[in-house]
């Protein structure tokens, strides 16, 4: 039987992935499920915005490729 071992984000040593707490600093690392759902939202966010960034990106570029100079190129 193997169990499975994940590493402690505050002391990154090898803990059990069952155990709640890490047995070297004692802190717990099991993700309470009130913030577990925070996260999911954040991450829905996080992924909207990153879609109207590229878009925004994309629409940008797109104005840059203007056959006109800016005012750079006024003066030469
Ligand atoms: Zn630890």
């Amino acid at each position: 039987m193997t169990t499975s071992t994940v590493r402690c984000p505050f002391c990154f040593s090898e803990k059990e992935a069952a155990a709640p707490v890490c047995p070297t600093c004692n802190r717990e690392t099991e993700i309470p499920a009130s913030l577990r759902k925070e996260l999911e939202d954040l991450i829905r966010i996080r992924d909207q915005l990153r879609d109207e960034l590229a878009e925004k990106e994309a629409r940008l570029s797109m104005g840059r490729g203007r056959p006109t100079g800016g005012p750079d190129a006024a003066g030469a």
